[in-house]
C-alpha cells in the first residue's frame, strides 16, 4: 500500500464509519500495512475527523517513527498481522450491537454468534469470544495470537470486534457484517430462532473462501 493513499482511506473510512455511528466518540482504531511499516490511527483521535498528515507511522514493535502517538491498542492490530501475513488492513470497533453480545453470558467460545445468514456464514464465521481483559493488558495481544491465525474475525468479552483483512476496504465490510448479524442476534434474543444448519453452512464454505 502507498503511504499517501493509505492515509487517505483511512481518513475516508474513518469519516464514513463515525457519520453512521459505528465509531464513537474517540474509540475505535484502523490501520493499514505498508511495506515496512504500518499506519495507524493516533490515540484519543475521532475517527470522523482524523487529519492525514497526523496519522501515527509505527513499526512492527509499535514503536512510532511519526505522526502523533499511537492508538494504545496498536498491539492488537500487530498481533493480527503477525499472526495473518495476507492482511493489510485491521478495524477494530465499539461498535454497540458487537459490544453488546459481547457483554452477553454463556456465549459459545469458539463461535459466539449464531448463524444466522448465508453473508455471516460466508464472510465472518466461526467468531470466536476472547476472554475479557482490562484495557492495554498486553496479555490480550497472547489471547489474540491463538486463534488470529485461523480467524479472521474474533469479538473481545466486554469490548468489541477485530478484524483484518486482505485490505482495510475487505476488514470494514466483514466488520459491518458482524455488527449486522450482532443486531439480528439482539432482535430475535427470546424469539425461536432458525440458524442454518450444519449442511447449508458445509455448502457455503464450500462455495465462498475468504481471501485472506
Ligand atoms: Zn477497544
Amino acid at each position: 500500500m502507498n503511504e499517501s493513499n493509505g492515509r487517505e482511506q483511512i481518513v475516508a473510512i474513518g469519516k464514513s464509519l463515525f457519520n453512521r455511528g459505528l465509531t464513537a466518540g474517540s474509540s475505535g482504531n484502523l490501520s493499514v500495512r505498508l511495506d515496512d511499516d504500518w499506519l495507524i490511527t493516533p490515540t484519543n483521535s475521532c475517527l470522523g475527523a482524523l487529519d492525514p498528515a497526523r496519522i501515527s507511522k509505527i513499526d512492527s514493535k509499535g514503536h512510532l517513527l511519526s505522526g502523533d502517538p499511537p492508538s494504545k491498542e496498536s498491539f492488537l492490530h500487530l498481533a493480527m498481522y503477525e499472526q495473518r501475513p495476507k492482511s493489510n488492513g485491521v478495524v477494530h470497533l465499539h461498535s454497540t450491537y458487537s459490544a453488546a453480545v459481547s457483554c452477553m453470558a454463556g456465549l459459545p467460545p469458539l463461535n459466539c454468534l449464531l448463524p444466522l445468514t448465508a453473508y455471516f456464514v460466508m464472510k465472518v464465521a466461526p467468531l470466536p469470544l476472547i476472554p475479557y481483559y482490562r484495557p492495554g493488558d498486553l496479555e490480550l495481544a497472547s489471547a489474540i495470537r491463538t486463534l488470529a491465525a485461523t480467524h479472521h474475525a474474533l469479538l473481545l468479552a466486554n469490548h468489541g470486534p477485530i478484524v483484518s483483512g486482505i485490505s482495510l476496504e475487505a476488514a470494514v465490510d466483514v466488520i459491518e457484517e458482524l455488527e449486522e448479524t450482532a443486531k439480528i442476534f439482539l432482535l430475535l434474543h427470546g424469539k425461536q430462532a432458525s440458524p442454518l444448519n450444519d449442511d447449508q453452512i458445509k455448502a457455503l464454505k464450500r462455495e465462498f473462501r475468504n481471501a485472506d
